[in-house]
């Protein structure tokens, strides 16, 4: 079989790749927080591991690999947005939380197909994995990698595991600014980061053992990864602003509930789209979101530019003049 090679973050060379088991190769990228339109940026690690995707099912066979991509449809922007749309529509909290992320989802769901990437294996949302996620979290507590506060917050405790940091390799003093971003009381270290968070009755919650609250971000991806592809899978994606603090974090409640064994093999991360020198992002205002390039590309492609997809799904550019 032609040789793979990918470039891993975690050794910071490339390495031929060779699965745990040809027969399913298993890939998992962090996939949209949905609150809003995505923009450009946000589809290039869509389009990155897309290709991927489609090298590993032909080098393995089309039902030997699977690809999870997550949606993150729990997250505090989305009950930010929630309690505007409540306030104004006078409706509760929860039954906006659900409106505001059905319509995104389905709205990215969308763009992405219709820049011709194909459909993951398994498209996980947060919300419907939380019972695995307070499992992981009473696994994190039994073996005191973890500690409840009193004040209904679950913390993991980062002295706890030996090499963290081991795939950003940051400076201890970066790791420390970074984790601070995170504000929670009763920390018993800077360094130690939201498992789970107390909801009060304007944001959505679950019932948990430490009262009705909601998970922090790194362990939905954890326990989703856990739930479709083992506890060890072969490669992990996204963003390369997403290596510290959340795969980093990421790494450190998955290999320590799953008694160290690895998380994954191989991890991979995408560059930024850049605008004139900066970052494509939502926070800068400097984006176009799919939609409106969509939109853009449809009214110029009569006469400018043409892309057609095989019906192998392939893309075939073609321009003309
Ligand atoms: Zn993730």
């Amino acid at each position: 079989m032609t040789a793979l090679r990918l470039y891993n973050t975690l050794t910071r060379q490339k390495e031929d790749f060779a699965p745990l088991d040809p027969n399913n190769v298993r890939m998992y990228v962090c996939g949209p927080t949905v609150y809003d339109y995505a923009h450009i940026g946000n589809a290039r690690p869509v389009i990155v591991f897309d290709v991927l995707f489609r090298l590993l099912r032909h080098l393995y066979g089309e039902s030997h690999v699977t690809y999870v991509r997550n949606i993150t449809d729990i997250d505090d922007k989305i009950n930010a947005r929630a309690a505007e749309a409540a306030t104004a529509k006078g409706i509760t909290v929860e039954a906006a939380r659900a409106e505001i992320t059905a319509a995104t989802a389905k709205q990215y769901l969308d763009d992405v197909a219709a820049l011709g990437c194909l459909p993951p294996t398994h498209t996980p949302r947060a919300t419907e994995y939380v019972p695995q996620m307070i499992a992981m979290i009473e696994k994190l507590v039994d073996s005191k990698h973890a500690y409840p506060t009193k004040d209904g917050h679950v913390l993991f405790r980062v002295s706890s595991k030996a090499d963290y940091g081991k795939l950003s390799r940051r400076p201890l003093d970066e790791m420390i600014a970074g984790a601070r971003v995170e504000v929670a009381s009763n920390k018993e270290d800077p360094m130690d980061f939201v498992l789970w968070k107390p909801s009060d009755d304007q944001t959505p919650g679950w019932e948990s053992p430490w009262g009705r609250g909601r998970p922090g971000w790194h362990i939905e991806c954890s326990a989703m990864g856990e739930a479709l592809l083992g506890e060890t899978f072969d490669i992990h994606g996204g963003g390369i602003d997403l290596m510290f603090p959340h795969h980093e974090n990421e790494i450190a409640q998955s290999e320590s509930a799953h008694h160290d064994h690895p998380l994954a093999k191989v991890w991979m991360h995408n560059g930024f789209l850049q605008v004139e020198g900066e970052k494509m992002a939502k926070s800068l205002g400097n984006f176009i979101t799919i939609n409106e390039l969509l939109k853009d590309w449809m009214e110029r492609s009569s006469d400018s530019i043409c892309f057609e997809l095989s019906t192998a799904n392939q893309l075939i550019g073609r321009c003309r003049g």
